[in-house]
């Protein structure tokens, strides 16, 4: 489930409500501290226009999930501030955060379907829990897997398809509710290169749809098919690309 355990359906809000598109991504000075106190982000300072495409790429430990957690809302910040969609994350409490990240697809390395759904549920998920009727919600959900070439595999469970079904289910899964931000946390990591075209496909279409696509990578093959700004992070601090926004 996206963002991990919240249970959406406690809060039937409306989905929408107050996003900012024009402050799609605002970091300031934001660090993220692990107990006891290791740094994975250090004084962050980032600014994402509406519709950017972005590359967050760094080496294996850069902080790049750490990043990309934060923006979802799934971990807070441990100093600094954070602003989604013109909402600072620190002041929102928890319905916001559920409310905010409806506007949000997030998609994990390791897919995270639920195993014992078919694919067609497991995409209608974050609809029903954003307000869908179940019957709306499926069909939301079978129209999008029909457009993404994915129709045969509706029935199935997730464990009996290839990685990279996995893989562009879940980004189904993440495009269900047209979210205005999409998250994706190396996506090609684990695929063939044609898995990886066709998620490279998927993620084009988003971003022509509208959506504000932040991607961490370290592929260099995924950096160079699709048009982006790169922000670099290394040990935990931005060292090319932030766009930091001027002082206020
Ligand atoms: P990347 O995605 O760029 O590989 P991560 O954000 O996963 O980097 O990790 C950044 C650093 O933070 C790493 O050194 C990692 O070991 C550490 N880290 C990540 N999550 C935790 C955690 N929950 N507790 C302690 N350290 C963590």
């Amino acid at each position: 489930m996206i963002g991990g355990g919240t249970d959406f359906k406690s809060v039937p809000l409306p989905v929408r409500l107050c996003y900012d598109r024009a402050q799609v991504i605002r970091l300031y000075h934001v660090s993220k501290v692990y107990p006891p106190r290791f740094a994975a982000l250090n004084d962050v300072s980032l600014h994402v226009q509406p519709g950017e495409f972005v590359f967050l790429t760094g080496p294996s430990g850069a902080g790049k999930t750490t990043l990309l957690r934060l923006l979802l809302g799934a971990d807070a910040a441990s100093a600094g501030q954070i602003v989604i969609g013109g909402r600072n994350l620190a002041r929102l409490g928890r319905q916001g955060i559920t409310r905010l990240r409806r506007s949000t697809g997030m998609v994990f390395q390791d897919s995270k379907l639920l195993p014992g759904l078919t694919v067609l549920d497991n995409v209608a998920l974050p609809a029903e829990a954003a307000g869908a009727s179940p019957r709306d919600a499926r069909s939301k959900a079978f129209a999008l897997l029909r457009d993404l070439g994915l129709k045969d595999l509706v029935r199935r469970a997730p464990p009996s398809l290839s990685g990279g079904e996995q893989q562009r289910v879940a980004f189904a899964r993440a495009l269900v509710n047209d979210p205005r931000l999409l998250l994706a946390d190396e996506p090609t990591g684990n695929l063939d290169e044609e898995s990886a075209a066709r998620i490279v496909e998927l993620m084009r279409r988003a971003h022509q749809g509208g959506a504000t696509v932040v991607v961490a990578t370290h592929d260099p093959a995924l950096l160079r098919s699709l048009p982006g700004r790169e922000i670099a992070l290394r040990t935990g601090r931005v060292v090319a690309g932030d766009g930091a926004p001027p002082p206020e």
